[in-house]
């Protein structure tokens, strides 16, 4: 038998092919305490100011700022205290010449009043079982006044369709009353691990098989990335099986991931199930480590994401060219953030393939660092969990020594900046 010969392209180069499609959805309606982690699907418009009218930052004494005039230390000017008014409390009195009213904070500024003394600054007595304050420096119109609009006006456009809906987005969306919020579906990503020797999660050991972990961590991903994952099951390593499972699963779902199968093995069935789909091979080998045999195609306007099967490689294949696929699905921010850090190990090896390194990387008040989190094997399972980054190693480089300065891709920090294009 010929093993067949792939040409390898940069994942640049890949991740570019992969972003010529996107999922389109529509979007659906959701109360805002169930948007976390959605985008929206329409701009945000403010229909009012923010704050809707004037108030006050402290609690204290709204006042006029001519009553204070010539107030000094030595001279004192003191007002009379009218009316008390909380926030949400709006004041029956206008604050006339030698007069204030006491105010919380978020109170309306009275009438009358243009700026506040807050508690602190003045001194607080009785005249003939009257209130009063005494007010010992000078006030300018306008003083500790937070002003209607000063926030937002009404018009301004707050938020893009594309956003990510954060706690911070939650919090505008309820100033502006939108107990509904109109997000993008997510889209359905369907998942099929393959290999006679996967077991399910809840089953014993048995000699020579190993659990399915791949389904799982995947599907993970796919969630986080803002994609429902709609988990097939794990498929024997048999050709007709594995080709009719997934022709039918394609139907279902709007981009299919399959874990394993993909090189050059006796029982590596994908590349040929492509080939009998008459699926287009939008590339076949790429030029990196792991996950060298990530084979992405297109059938029928949907993308198949042949993932290795070794979980580094799977876990690698998801972030570099699921994420962005999903992101951009959503319209939003679709890479993972590059930066750079210090190397804290020897890396003597040259490889002609970019390597991502599943790392830690630490920002220290000495700079940021970064250290393999384990075992730098496709295989590997443990370097996954305890990674928060890749240590990306290009390709044809000498090996790297420690204190070196490489770049990193962060997985809890995304950009609009493909990493991939300098
Ligand atoms: P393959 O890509 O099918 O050649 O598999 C490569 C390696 O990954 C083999 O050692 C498999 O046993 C292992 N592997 C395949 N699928 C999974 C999975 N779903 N979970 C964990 N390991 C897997
Ligand atoms: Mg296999």
């Amino acid at each position: 038998m010929v093993v067949e010969r792939r040409t390898p392209i940069q994942i640049g180069e890949g991740v570019k092919r992969v972003l010529t499609y996107t999922i389109h959805k529509s979007s659906e309606q959701l109360a805002v305490e169930n948007t976390t982690n959605r985008v929206l699907a329409e701009d945000l418009v403010a229909d009012h100011d923010v704050p809707p009218f004037d108030r006050s930052p402290y609690d204290g004494f709204a006042i006029r700022a001519e009553d204070t005039g010539e107030a000094s230390q030595h001279n004192p000017v003191f007002l009379k205290v009218v009316e008390e008014i909380g926030a949400g409390e709006v004041a029956a009195s206008t604050v006339k010449q030698g007069q204030a009213i006491r105010i919380m904070t978020g109170a309306a500024i009275p009438k009358g009043a243009d700026s506040v003394a807050m508690f602190e600054v003045v001194k607080e007595h009785e005249q003939n079982s009257e209130p009063m304050i005494e007010v010992a420096r000078r006030f300018t119109k306008g003083q500790n006044i937070s002003y209607r609009g000063e926030d937002t006006t009404e018009g301004t456009t707050l938020l893009k369709k594309g956003t990510l809906i954060t706690p911070g987005v939650i919090a505008l969306l309820a100033t502006f009353g939108y107990a509904q919020v109109s997000v993008y579906q997510k889209p359905r990503i369907g998942i099929f691990a393959t290999g006679t020797e996967l077991l399910d999660i809840s089953e014993p050991l048995q000699p020579g098989k190993i659990r399915n972990s791949n389904a799982y961590m995947i599907a993970a991903q796919v969630k986080e990335m803002g994609g429902e994952p709609v988990y097939f099951g794990k498929l024997k390593d048999d050709f007709d099986a594995c080709f009719e499972a997934i022709s039918t699963a394609i139907g279902k779902v709007d981009a299919l991931i399959t874990t394993g199968g993909v090189s050059v093995g006796d029982y590596d069935y994908l590349p040929a199930i492509y080939e009998k789909l008459g699926a287009k091979v939008l590339f076949n080998k790429i030029a990196m480590r792991p996950g060298s045999v990530t084979t992405i195609s297109e059938y029928d306007g949907k993308l198949l994401f042949g993932l290795s099967g070794n979980p580094s490689a799977c876990f690698v294949g998801g972030e570099l060219f699921i994420r962005p696929f999903i992101k951009q699905s959503l319209g939003s921010t679709p890479f993972l953030s590059k930066t750079k850090a210090v190397l804290q190990s020897n890396f003597p090896k040259a490889n002609p393939f970019t390597r991502l390194v599943r790392s830690k990387v630490q920002f220290k008040p000495t700079g940021i660092f970064v250290k393999p989190t384990g075992l730098d094997k496709s295989s590997s399972v443990t370097s996954i969990a305890e990674a928060n980054a890749f240590i990306v190693l290009p390709g044809g480089t000498r090996g790297f020594e420690e204190g070196a300065e490489v770049d990193v891709l962060l997985f809890e920090s995304e950009s609009e900046h493909n990493p991939w294009i300098n």
